[in-house]
């Protein structure tokens, strides 16, 4: 594709960038027929070559209106159009740049930015996350049905036991993730143990700082890594193995530090590091030897529908990860047509472009429940909780279901 960049942002990193990137679409149109918000609308401007020419259009210099921010705002990040491009368009960094220059250029509503303050001012803090969390969890049998469904009971997996051993890998424990399901890292600290690797958690963590990131609110989003970084470090120099992740958001993002600190001059190598000893779960069991757990399996299996995140499928690029560990730990899977399209969770999709997300999200549990199972399992929390909210069927994070056999 040929491009027209006006020069003043040619000359820049992110100019540079999306050139490099527009350049390498030959505009075919493979990847729209696979895109969810172009199934949906059937709009060429909600697919991923219709947003590609916007926001060509944009650094190009043409008007920039809240017509091209819906579209752009709609695009749930989900990155399907990556598996499916035949020539490689890094489209989710496109589209990072292009979010960007949209903040720049256009201006939201005021009730638009109170909304998205107050979102990026509580989820990305764990304890005012709790807090409220906790509120609602006592009012909860007070609310009416629909608030009840969005607001999970209160898990309490009680106190964590650690066993020492000489490996040791940083679990990485999220921002929401601890209050709304801390039974998952539970389990997944008590399964490394079994594997002789012990887990070191850094108190002072923060947010990955995807909600932001993806916000185009790209200052605190930078703050947020670079402060991770700072408190990883300590532990890298130490011998720690690896930074598992058991929220494939996180997991992506975490991966992206090195790429989105390319140009910092303190902070390039580290978070390069950081990015390749980032590990998703399912990457470390495929790396063990696991028939070790097998062995201790004593559960019937229920029959299990696996939803595959957009983060760790397209993301992360794991498509196959975490089903063969599962069929190497002997579970049987059901088939679940088209599981390669987005829930509709998509971080604070769910909560900014509801319509669109509850479509997606029921269409997604009509595939998941079509093999008549009786648990879907993930490996994100976000998708996690948007899917129960529309089932009655239990949704959780696969590696308690692995926990739960070896009980
Ligand atoms: S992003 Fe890839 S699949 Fe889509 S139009 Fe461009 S080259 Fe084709
Ligand atoms: S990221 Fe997902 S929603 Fe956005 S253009 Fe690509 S396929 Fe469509």
């Amino acid at each position: 594709m040929q491009t027209f960049i006006v020069e003043d942002f040619l000359i820049t990193p992110d100019g540079e960038e999306a050139d490099r990137i527009l350049r390498s679409c030959v505009h075919c149109g493979f990847c729209t027929a696979t895109c969810p918000t172009y199934r949906l609308l059937g709009d060429e401007l909600d697919s991923p070559r219709g947003r590609i020419y916007l926001i060509k259009g944009l650094l190009e210099g043409k008007e920039a209106t809240e017509k091209t921010q819906l579209h752009l705002d709609r695009c749930l990040t989900c990155r399907t159009c990556e598996t499916y491009c035949p020539s490689g368009v890094e489209y989710g960094h496109l589209l990072d740049i292009g979010r960007h220059q949209m903040k720049e250029k256009v201006r939201r509503s005021l009730l638009e930015r109170i909304r998205r303050f107050l979102l990026r001012m509580i989820l990305p803090y764990r304890r005012r996350f709790s807090f409220l969390l906790r509120c609602g969890q006592m009012l909860r049998p007070m609310l009416p049905q629909n608030l009840q469904k969005i607001i999970p009971p209160r898990s309490k997996p009680g106190n964590i036991r650690q066993d020492i051993y000489s490996r040791k890998m940083i679990l990485f424990r999220g921002c929401v993730q601890p209050a709304l399901a801390p039974e998952t890292n539970y389990a997944a600290i008590r399964i490394l143990n079994l594997l002789g690797i012990s887990t070191v958690e850094i108190s002072k963590e923060t947010c990955c700082g995807a909600l932001d990131y993806h916000m185009a609110e790209t200052g605190s989003a930078s703050d947020f890594i670079k402060r991770n970084i700072d408190l990883w470090w300590p532990q890298i120099n130490s011998g720690v193995e690896a930074i598992v992740i058991t929220a494939s958001g996180c997991g992506v993002m975490i991966k992206d530090y090195g790429y989105i600190l390319r140009n910092d001059p303190d902070y390039a190598d580290k978070a390069r590091q950081i990015s390749s000893m980032t590990k998703d779960i399912s990457e470390i069991f495929s790396a063990e030897d696991i028939n070790k757990l097998r062995n201790h399996m004593k559960h019937e299996h229920a029959r299990t529908a696996f939803h595959n995140p957009c983060t760790l499928q397209h993301g992360q690029k794991l498509r196959d990860s975490t089903e063969s560990v599962l069929q190497q730990l002997g579970f049987s899977l059901c088939d679940v047509p088209e599981s390669y399209l987005c829930c509709g969770s998509a971080g604070m999709y769910s909560l900014l472009q509801q319509d669109l997300s509850q479509q997606l999200q029921q269409e997604k549990i009509r595939n998941l429940i079509s093999g008549q199972p009786d648990l879907i399992i993930t490996a994100n929390i976000g998708c996690q909780m948007h899917l129960q909210q529309a089932t009655e069927l239990p949704v959780k994070h696969w590696i308690e279901l692995v926990y739960a056999a070896l009980q």
